[in-house]
């Protein structure tokens, strides 16, 4: 098969984690037959650097002519780099928030999977944390608090600001039947998210989820409240399967969900929109304070192209192969300076790589 890959280095470690990437994907390449070609985007600070701009119109249409995009990370520094003397809108993170909104980049997919082999680096009690747990987090990515009317104003000389959280049913349901479709592919549970004991916002998104569920009988729904599900996250982790919420409530809860299974450098990251494109990168950031030191923890990255594979190419076989080389590396005892066991721990049958090395021993696992 033919695929036509957009790849956006960006800035900080972004270049280091998806050097590894595009490497472990022409080996599946050439193992399984197809043809990955990339075409190299511009975005964030190097966009400024090259450009003045975070994200040029060339960069959009670049990525709109892509089947599917693998980006690193963007953003420097915030105290030292001159990227953020700029205004707001011409920032490196201007940029991201820019191709989301071109590209209607509506659902946001965090997996947070505690791989056994990294018990050591989760920060919950062994009694919680069982056979470990893997859920995945579908946040609603374009709508609500963030994009909705907002103001500060003066009001009797006083100051004052609003922000207004507005969701219509089209844009709840397309989310939810994302949600459905995927957990379908998993163990079939959605829990839906949200606050509809205080908020309109969240007793239409109950009402259009449940409508959705009607078309998913082989799917299991149930609902549950914000604040119990920052609290469950954390005391039975096990229990969920695909979250399904909206913006603000999947921000919170992603990063929660994401610091329980230990590194940031371990997190994958898909958003989607309404046809087979997606925008896969890591979760974390371009973490400047280990850019340039060959350190970073390329695995993050590595399993968004697995996730490009399965969602935007219907490739599972390959995705598959791709997680399959990352558990035995792992088994192996291999880890970058992020998953090493915490002082104390032993650490006799493990062996620090950095991320160059990381990349050769997954491909050499394929
Ligand atoms: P960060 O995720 O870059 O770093 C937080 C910590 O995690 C750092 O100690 C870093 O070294 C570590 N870390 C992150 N990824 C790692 C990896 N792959 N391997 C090993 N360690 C890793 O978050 P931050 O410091 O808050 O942000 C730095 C910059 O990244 C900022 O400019 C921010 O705006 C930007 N950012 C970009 C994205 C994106 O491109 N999608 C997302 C978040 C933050």
């Amino acid at each position: 098969m033919d695929c036509n890959i957009g790849v956006i280095r960006g800035d900080g470690i972004g270049p280091e984690i998806v050097s590894e990437a595009v490497k472990v994907l022409d080996a599946v390449g050439a193992k399984f037959g197809h043809n990955f070609k990339y075409d190299e985007i511009l975005m964030g600070g190097c966009s400024i650097d090259a450009t003045g701009e975070p994200l040029t119109k060339e960069a959009i249409e670049q990525a709109k002519r892509a089947d599917a995009v693998l980006l690193g990370s963007i953003g420097g520094d915030a105290k030292t780099s001159p990227w953020y003397k700029l205004p707001a809108d011409k920032r490196p993170e201007a940029g991201l928030l820019g191709i989301r909104k071109a590209l209607h980049l509506f659902a946001n997919l965090r997996p947070a999977y505690l791989y056994p082999q990294l018990n050591e680096a989760c920060p919950l009690r062994d009694d919680i944390i069982g056979d470990g747990f893997d859920m995945l987090i579908m946040r609603e990515l374009t709508g609500g608090l963030y994009f909705g009317k907002r103001e500060t104003r003066e009001v009797n000389g006083k100051i004052e600001a609003y922000d207004t959280l507005t969701y219509n049913e089209d844009e709840i349901r397309r989310i939810a039947i994302k949600a459905f479709d995927i957990a379908r592919k998993r163990r079939s549970k959605v829990t839906s998210v949200d606050k509809a004991n205080v908020l309109d916002s969240s007793r239409l998104w109950r009402k259009v989820v449940e409508e959705v569920a009607a078309d998913y009988s082989d799917v299991t729904l149930e609902h549950m409240l914000v604040d119990n599900a920052a609290m469950q996250l954390v005391k039975d982790p096990k229990q969920f399967d695909v979250i399904l919420t909206e913006n603000m409530f999947g921000d919170i809860l992603s990063d929660e969900a994401s610091m329980v299974t230990g590194s940031i450098g371990m997190l994958s990251s898909a958003s989607l929109n309404e046809t087979k494109f997606g925008l896969y990168e890591p979760s974390g950031g371009s973490a400047p304070d280990i850019a340039g030191k060959g350190i970073a923890n390329p695995i993050a990255t590595i399993l968004s192209a697995a996730m490009m594979l399965r969602f935007t190419f219907d490739m599972d076989k390959e995705a598959d192969a791709i997680e399959n080389a990352i558990n035995k590396v792992l088994d192996e005892g291999y880890r970058t300076i992020d998953i090493m066991p915490a002082p104390g721990k032993d650490a006799s049958s493990i062996k620090q790589v950095g991320t160059t090395d990381m990349g050769d021993l997954i491909v050499e696992r394929l």
